[in-house]
């Protein structure tokens, strides 16, 4: 049986007079006239034409050509692709780059991440994450779920007070989306070496813890270049810059950044580190905002897209101002810089004698 063709779903139509103009993206092409003919072929064509009826239509022929037509899918009892319709639809605009859109939903479904860190934010990174059908999970984390927790994350609930964390989760995500796979580790994280194992062979890590502050940073940046896999650090107003590869600046080349601006900023983060931890103020809409950018930039990652915190840094104002800082590769940094004993100091000597 001859492959249908549609209409690609992400395609816009306007009906201008008497003709009819659709875009996809940056491409548009115009049909002219558009009368009630071609509105019916139209119709018809939302459920299939064959190649040979679409080369028997000259203005179908144009789409087909400007890559507007996609193939429709075959028969199946897959209930992801009933349920990732939508996302279909989205990645069908990067059929134009050669491969189908169901192997780009396969390739996240099949995509291993690794969340460090399971607070507010993180709760918004998973959700968004499961929603754009990123398939296997490790999730890290030490503590259990707290009364204060529940004003920032979606995760848990009063019931799972006093319980790990990284249980809940895993339980909420299974409900969610049923047909992933979960890895928990229950862990406070001490020194890079503790996740070698956890980061080995994972497509990406997403750092969201927050403590200590910096050191935490350093571990798991250090882990990741040693493990060769791909990081992005953010907290709630900060994010990146996205490590990819070698030639990539890392999240401690910002760190030696600050160190070469204010050389005291170490001391001024052992100081930190030795006063009581405080409870900062935490308002959900900052996580949520920030962790729909985390999860958009791991996504692209996923698909083989650039994401946009390579070298740069993107940061959420307290006034909801947002933008990029630059944060080049520096030789001077303490994880992936080559100035040897020349390197600035990490953050974990602000560790040392506490
Ligand atoms: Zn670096």
């Amino acid at each position: 049986m001859d492959t249908k063709l549609r209409l690609r779903g992400r395609v816009q139509m306007i009906w201008v007079d008497d003709a009819l103009l659709l875009s996809l993206g940056a491409t548009r092409v115009r049909v002219a006239p558009f009368t009630d003919k071609e509105l019916a072929e139209l119709h018809e064509l939302r459920s299939g034409f064959t190649a040979d009826q679409v080369a028997g239509v000259p203005w179908m022929s144009r789409l087909y050509g400007a890559g507007f037509l996609e193939e429709c899918a075959s028969a199946s009892s897959d209930p992801d692709l009933a349920r990732f319709d939508r996302l279909l639809h989205f990645l069908s605009e990067m059929e134009l780059s050669g491969e189908s859109r169901f192997t780009l939903l396969r390739r996240l479904h099949d995509a291993h991440c690794v969340i460090v860190g399971l607070g507010g934010l993180a709760s918004w990174v998973v959700y968004n994450l499961l929603c754009c059908g990123v398939g296997r999970f490790t999730v890290i984390d030490g503590d259990v779920v707290e009364m204060s927790n529940l004003n920032r994350s979606i995760l848990f609930s009063e019931a799972d007070v006093g319980r790990p964390k990284v249980t809940v989760a895993a339980e909420a995500m299974r409900r969610f989306y049923p047909s992933i796979e979960v890895t928990t580790r229950q862990l406070t994280v001490t020194c890079q070496e503790e996740l070698l194992p956890e980061f080995d062979g994972a497509d990406l890590v997403l750092s969201l813890a927050d403590q200590p502050p910096w050191v935490i940073k350093e571990w798991i940046t250090a882990a990741a270049q040693r493990t060769k896999t791909p990081a992005l650090l953010a907290n709630g107003s900060r994010v990146g810059p996205f490590r990819r590869e070698e030639s990539d600046a890392c999240a401690m080349c910002d760190w030696s950044h600050q160190m070469e601006r204010q050389p005291l900023y170490g001391d001024l983060l052992r100081r930190q580190i030795r006063l009581p931890r405080g409870s900062s103020g935490a308002l959900s809409p900052y996580g949520s905002m920030t962790g729909g950018f985390v999860a958009m930039e791991a996504v692209r990652h996923l698909l083989g897209l650039e994401p946009a915190t390579l070298n740069r840094v993107w940061r959420l104002a307290s006034d909801f101002t947002a933008g990029f800082d630059p944060c080049a590769k520096n030789p001077r940094c303490g994880v992936c810089g080559t100035a040897g004993e020349q390197a600035l100091p990490l953050p974990s000597r602000s560790l040392e004698g506490l």
